[in-house]
């Protein structure tokens, strides 16, 4: 281990007793002791790495939409939690890619695959997918996983260094922490308890930007029907039909928001 590492895990163990927050909106217990401006920072060269591997669309109708309501769900998201410390910038791609999946990493960046463009079909359906994206961010899941990983696996360059400069296994290790596992096919531990929070967050934050929260059970139907396990949105969730079950149990404090918003 070099010396620099070893000090950085002794500032780790140490702020590890003393970091627990809370999650916006859940209230739930977390550990975190990443600093803000190093996530943000692991996210920006987390999102440049993806986006050079991938065919960002450049223009169009569907990439106006997608920013649109990406735009409309972020403000909301800053509404409904002012102490959440979102990010003021975001930065929102369409990427051309048939998996209907999504993604959202630290520091405000969002993407969408036109894959899910198409399952989610409506603009309501699609916000609710952003804001469970933004949900993430919101509860800090990639911080609350990169803690854990490195109390787990000690001192490593985790974070401590640029992504490029790591060995290929740290960098995807560091990808996956970062919530852009499921486009690699890993899974890391959390990962239920996060999608859950993500879903109740997003539905929220869908709401109070005036989108129907109810597309969320045709939502989950369709991705059900289309669902290869392979999916970030169901292969980190027990089963289809209790996610539909969590919704409708949330669904009464989401239409609430959504009435408030002028919804019908
Ligand atoms: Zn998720």
């Amino acid at each position: 281990m070099k010396p620099r590492y070893g000090l950085f895990l002794a500032a780790v163990m140490v702020g590890g007793l003393v970091s627990c927050s809370n999650v916006p909106g859940t209230g739930r217990e977390r550990l975190n002791f990443m600093p803000d401006a190093q996530m943000n920072r692991l996210g920006g060269e987390a999102f440049d790495q993806l986006l050079a591997e991938r065919h960002v669309m450049p223009v169009g109708a569907d990439v106006r939409r997608v920013q649109r309501i990406g735009r409309r769900i972020v403000q909301s998201a800053q509404a409904l939690y002012p102490d959440g410390g979102l990010p003021n910038e975001w930065e929102i791609v369409l990427i051309m890619d048939d998996t209907p999946n999504a993604f959202a990493l630290p520091g405000g960046r969002i993407g969408v695959h036109t894959g899910m463009v198409d399952l989610a079909g409506n603009d309501d359906a699609l916000a609710i997918v952003v804001g469970h994206e933004v949900g993430h961010v919101l509860a800090e899941h990639s911080a609350e996983r990169m803690s854990h990983q490195v109390l787990l696996v000690g001192g490593l360059a985790l974070g401590s260094a640029a992504l490029k400069d790591q060995d290929e296994q740290t960098q995807r290790q560091v990808l996956a922490v970062m919530g852009a596992g499921a486009s690699l096919g890993v899974m890391l531990p959390y990962s239920r308890l996060h999608e859950s929070e993500a879903d109740e967050l997003g539905l929220m934050i869908a709401a109070n930007a005036g989108y129907d929260p109810r597309e969320a059970v045709g939502l989950w139907r369709r991705m059900e029907k289309q669902g290869e396990g392979r999916l970030e949105f169901l292969s980190t969730h027990p089963v289809p039909q209790t996610r539909i079950d969590d919704f409708r149990a949330i669904m009464p404090r989401a239409m609430m928001l959504y009435r408030r918003a002028g919804g019908k």
